[in-house]
C-alpha cells in the first residue's frame, strides 16, 4: 500500500517568499471585519489556531514540517491484525499515553474565545476545524450543550478526546488513559513523576519522546476493549478517533463539510496551510461556487495555487479579538458573555524544543 503525506507543492513555497505582504494591525482588523459584517460566513480552521494554547503546529513559518524528520504513523500499520501492528501499537500507545495530557489539559486561547463569540453571536454560525484538540468546544463550552457544539463545530480529522475499537465500540480518551495507567504500572509512575516535577515528555529532533535509557516498547501492554471482552471478545485494535495518514474521511463528514460551506455566503479560513486535500477541496468547492474566501494565516498556503483567494498576513491572535469588536460594535461590551469571551484565553505557546508526539491527522 502507497500512502503519501500531504505537502505543499515546492512551486508555492517558492513563490510564498516573492508575494509576501506585510499588512499592519489596523488593516488587518479592517479587512477582515468587513468580511465577516454581513455574516452568515463558513469557517474552516487548522493548526496554527491552536499553537498559542501550546499545541505546535507541524509546519512552520516556511510551510515544510518543523521536524524534517517526521515519520508519521499510518492507519493501515495501526491496525494491521497481526503481531506487527501490535508492535506498533504499543509503540504508538505507549507514546501517546505519554504524549496526551498536555493536549488535555490545553486551554482555548484568545483566537478560539474570539471564534467562539463570533459564533454565539450567529456571525459565522458553523466552524470546521482540522484540529483533534477539542479547544473549540472547550471555547463555547460554558453557554453551548453537547447538542449545540455537535452541530455548529465539525471535526473535520475527528478528536484526540474519544478512542474506538476495531469493532466499533467507543470510550472517552481519558477512561483508555487509565486503563493505559492500570495495566502499565511502571509508565503510571513515571507519568506521575513528570507530573509532580511539573515536566512535560521531552522529544528528540526526530519527534521520539525521550523514554528512559533501555525502555523496551514491546513490554507495554495495549489493555483490550471492555465492550468487546462483555461479547467473549479480545480486541486490543485500538485508535483514536483521529483520522490517520491513509485513513479516508467517514462519508457522512466529509458530505457534513461540503454542506456546510453550501450554507454559508462566504469562508473564512485561519490558521492553516491548506496541505491537507479535506481542507483544500472545501475553499476550491466555495470558489466553484463564487463565493468570497478569505485566508488568515502566517506563512504560505495552498490558497495560493487559486487566484482569486485573498490572503492576509498576520497572527490571528493579534487581530481577531478587535475583529469581533468592530463587527459586533456596542454589543461586545454590553453583552456580557461576549464581553467575557473577549477577555479570555490563555496565551502559552510551546517551547521551541518540544514536539508533541500527537498523530497528524491529514484526510487523504
Ligand atoms: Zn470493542
Amino acid at each position: 500500500m502507497r500512502v503519501s503525506v500531504p505537502t505543499i507543492p515546492d512551486a508555492v513555497l517558492r513563490n510564498a517568499q516573492q508575494q509576501k505582504v506585510t499588512v499592519t494591525h489596523a488593516f488587518a482588523v479592517d479587512r477582515i471585519a468587513r468580511f465577516l459584517a454581513r455574516g452568515n460566513a463558513a469557517v474552516i480552521t487548522g493548526a496554527g489556531v491552536s499553537v498559542d494554547s501550546g499545541i505546535r503546529a507541524y509546519r512552520g513559518h516556511k510551510g515544510s514540517y518543523l521536524n524534517p524528520n517526521y515519520k508519521p504513523i499510518f492507519y493501515h500499520e495501526l491496525m494491521e491484525p497481526n503481531a506487527r501492528g501490535a508492535g506498533f501499537r504499543q509503540r504508538y500507545w505507549l507514546r501517546s499515553y505519554l504524549g496526551y495530557p498536555p493536549v488535555r489539559d490545553a486551554q482555548p486561547n484568545p483566537t478560539h474565545f474570539a471564534l467562539a463569540a463570533l459564533q454565539h453571536s450567529s456571525v459565522t454560525p458553523h466552524i470546521i476545524t482540522q484540529n483533534v484538540d477539542g479547544l473549540h468546544h472547550k471555547a463555547i463550552s460554558d453557554i453551548w450543550d453537547a447538542q449545540r457544539r455537535k452541530e455548529g463545530i465539525l471535526e473535520l480529522h475527528g478528536t484526540l478526546h474519544r478512542v474506538k475499537c476495531s469493532h466499533g465500540h467507543e470510550m472517552e480518551r481519558q477512561k483508555f488513559q487509565d486503563m493505559l495507567g492500570e495495566a502499565n504500572p511502571q509508565w503510571k509512575a513515571f507519568m506521575e513523576e513528570l507530573e509532580r516535577t511539573n515536566s512535560r515528555p521531552r522529544t528528540n529532533p526526530d519527534g521520539d519522546v525521550v523514554l528512559p535509557a533501555g525502555t523496551r516498547y514491546d513490554q507495554f501492554i495495549v489493555p483490550e476493549c471492555p465492550s468487546c471482552l462483555l461479547e467473549n471478545r479480545r480486541n486490543s485494535m485500538i485508535k483514536p478517533e483521529v483520522i490517520f495518514f491513509g485513513e479516508s474521511i467517514p462519508s457522512e463528514v466529509r458530505d457534513r463539510s461540503f454542506d456546510i460551506v453550501d450554507q454559508h455566503d462566504r469562508l473564512f479560513v485561519i490558521g492553516t496551510t491548506l496541505a491537507t486535500f479535506s481542507a483544500f477541496r472545501l475553499v476550491k468547492h466555495a470558489i466553484q461556487q463564487h463565493k468570497p474566501v478569505l485566508v488568515l494565516n502566517v506563512g504560505p498556503t495552498r490558497a495560493r495555487e487559486l487566484a482569486v483567494v485573498e490572503t492576509i498576513e498576520i497572527p490571528a491572535g493579534a487581530v481577531l479579538r478587535d475583529v469581533v469588536k468592530q463587527v459586533l460594535g456596542s454589543a461586545a461590551e454590553k453583552n456580557r458573555t461576549i464581553a467575557q469571551m473577549l477577555e479570555s484565553g490563555v496565551v502559552r505557546p510551546p517551547p521551541d524544543d518540544y514536539d508533541d508526539p500527537i498523530p497528524r491527522p491529514t484526510g487523504l
